[in-house]
């Protein structure tokens, strides 16, 4: 979103306080032309004969913008039995999702099997459990390169401690599982978390990989996770995504001569691809001074938007119904009824009550962690999409809140004891 003669405009001009009026607060909105700009600047980036770009759609699973990233050519990442249907149902090829969940039983994977898609696999257990079962099916295995990697513990995933994936010390038990059930291995997997800032990271966990891959016979495609950074303020630093691509290409592309075939280079990025092109959209409902601070509550909070609280993550927010007026300290609140903190001590333009503010980066890991706490509505979904703005998610209602709530009848029993 551009400031421009004191408006704020997103991509073809459209004005986010036209769709702030058309649809109401809280809002979520999301420019497609970012999702557009991330996906082409990730392929660019890479130069391989063979390059899968699979969207980790747990980011955001509105199946608009899953279809978005589908006629974009992307693959997907699906973490649940449900999001593989999702997936289905957006229209992508079965072939095109990869399942790979963490920690669940084999009823779940049989379940995503039967959609056909494919199948990566996280524990030494599982694995066997599979190969005993389905001897006949390829399946990818992901791997944990023990190195600490990401922002912080809850979204770091490839450190010596953490519960994903199976561990590089323990290949050899892989090789006897594949020996004894006689199952194939066609990719080798691992994601080692979110936000990782350093080219050298990955290039260290690339030649992890590519040792271990050397060991096996049939592979077809190695996924190197994700776990691009986005910048989230002005001078914020991004992962070198040029840097990294070219410097993992040429590795690649040395270990394929030598393994004697063209494999597939995956990667499975979330936030990468739909962070930036997300905008929350509140109101300020009371200006609030006291002693120390001066609070702005808006008409939301953690049920609508947890990653300030969950993961101390930062959001820039702008007045943006009041661009042109004297920037001012404040601490942006939400209403619920516990300490929710949108950010502190902001720089942010002269704040009235009813002003509109604008969180941004709130594509991924925003309205899909939503939740109705407090008994309140998730908020609506919009997506601007080549000069035009589409309702993708309605606001809800009480009969949201009711869904799946059973009365018990409770009178019965009082009848009953007489
Ligand atoms: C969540 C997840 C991703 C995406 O991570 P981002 O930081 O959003 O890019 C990729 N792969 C797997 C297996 C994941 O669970």
């Amino acid at each position: 979103m551009q400031l421009s003669n004191n408006r704020y405009q997103l991509t073809n001009g459209v004005d986010p306080l036209a769709l702030v009026e058309k649809y109401g607060t809280p809002l979520y909105v999301y420019d497609t032309a970012i999702i557009e700009r991330q996906y082409k600047r990730l392929v660019e980036s890479f130069s391989v004969s063979k390059l899968r770009i699979n969207y980790a759609c747990k980011a955001n699973t509105n199946i608009n913008i899953l279809k978005v990233l589908k006629n974009l050519g992307a693959g997907l990442d699906a973490v649940s039995v449900q999001e593989v249907e999702l997936g289905i149902m957006a229209g992508f090829a079965p072939q095109d999702i990869t399942f790979t969940p963490n920690c669940v039983a084999l009823d779940e994977i049989n379940a995503a099997l039967k959609h056909g898609v494919r199948i990566n696999i996280d524990s030494i257990s599982i694995l066997e459990q599979f190969g005993m079962e389905h001897p006949d099916v390829p399946v990818g295995i992901r791997i944990n390169p023990h190195i600490m990697a990401g922002g912080n513990d809850k979204i770091s995933t490839g450190h010596v401690d953490s519960k994903f994936g199976i561990s590089i010390h323990q290949l050899p038990h892989v090789f006897k599982v594949i020996e004894t059930t006689g199952i194939r291995i066609d990719g080798l997997h691992m994601h080692t978390g979110s936000d990782i800032l350093d080219a050298n990271v990955f290039l260290i966990a690339t030649d992890i990989l590519m040792n271990a891959a050397s060991n096996f016979k049939y592979l077809e495609y190695i996924d190197f996770g994700s776990g691009f950074k986005v910048p989230y303020k002005d001078g914020d630093i991004e992962t070198d995504l040029e840097e990294v691509g070219e410097r993992i290409s040429e590795r690649f592309n040395q270990f394929c001569k030598e393994y004697g075939r063209e494999l597939t280079m995956v990667f499975e990025p979330g936030k990468f691809l739909v962070s930036q092109a997300g905008y929350f959209f509140v109101r300020a409902n009371v200006v609030k001074p006291t002693p120390s601070t001066v609070f702005i509550g808006v008409d939301s909070g953690l049920n609508h938007l947890i990653r300030p609280m969950f993961y101390n993550s930062y959001h820039r927010i702008e007045n943006i119904s009041g661009p042109e007026g004297k920037p001012r300290i404040y601490t942006v609140v939400g209403y619920i009824c516990e300490t929710d903190t949108f950010g502190t001590n902001r720089k942010i333009a002269n704040v009235e009550e009813g002003d509109i503010l604008c969180m941004f980066n709130a594509g991924a890991y925003a309205f899909s962690m939503a939740s109705n706490y407090n008994s309140r509505f998730r908020p609506a979904e919009v997506m601007v999409h080549g000069g035009k703005d589409y309702l993708i998610r309605k606001r809800e209602t009480m009969q949201d809140i009711l869904r799946n709530q059973v009365e018990a009848n409770l009178e019965e029993r009082l009848v009953e004891a007489g």
